[in-house]
């Protein structure tokens, strides 16, 4: 009959060989509800990896690690859900418990950007502005650069764009630098005396 071979079926998904045990550590496992960006549950681990869902069976989920690294090298590992438990599955993950280092960097990225291209911008509200972009709940902390961390990026950015000091009269004014309708006048009279009137 067609259901009871349905039933066969999943058995035999969930059947572990035996003689393997399943590879056991003192993980814990959280489930972020939601939490991608095509609103599907993840699932991350107190090791560092998350996973998303591979298939839904009768008494709960497959789920799979997100790191596809290039080409063939995507991991294998898995954890099956049942009935609220997380089991590992038997094959390990093929890769460091960085899989956000890549979201990582592009937060840093977006920081140093808008540090140098939005100059009246407090590197706060910068960094702020980056993380609520590309930051993914999901992710490991390792996708989640700290935040002081990038404040200093984004002022040193700065920094190194910063005019020098003028060492003559001669100078050119670096317009971008300030704030509009601060500067109202610039004027050099005959005798060579620069008013800079704001
Ligand atoms: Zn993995």
């Amino acid at each position: 009959m067609a259901a009871s071979n349905l039933q066969l079926r999943t058995l035999t998904d969930d059947h572990i060989e035996p003689g393997i045990e399943p590879v056991q550590f003192n993980l814990t496992f959280k489930i972020v509800q939601t939490a991608t960006r095509k609103c599907k549950d993840a699932l991350v681990d107190s090791a560092g990896y998350s996973y998303n869902v591979k298939r839904n069976t009768k008494t709960g989920r497959d789920w799979q690690c997100v790191f596809r690294g290039s080409g063939t090298t995507s991991c294998p590992a898995s954890v099956k859900e049942r009935d609220g438990s997380f089991i590992f599955g038997q094959r390990e993950h093929n890769h460091k418990a960085a899989p956000g280092s890549e979201t990582a960097k592009t937060i840093k990225a977006k920081v140093k950007q808008d540090a140098v291209n939005n100059v009246f911008m407090s590197a706060g509200t910068i960094v702020e502005q980056a993380i609520a972009t590309h930051a993914d709940e999901v992710q490991t902390h390792f996708s989640r650069p700290k935040v002081e961390n990038l404040i200093r990026m984004a002022n040193r950015a700065r920094e190194q764009l910063r005019p020098n000091e003028p060492d003559s009269m001669d100078f050119q004014i670096a317009e971008n630098y300030i704030p509009q309708g601060f500067l109202r006048k610039d004027i050099t009279t005959e005798d060579g005396q620069r008013h800079l009137v704001v």
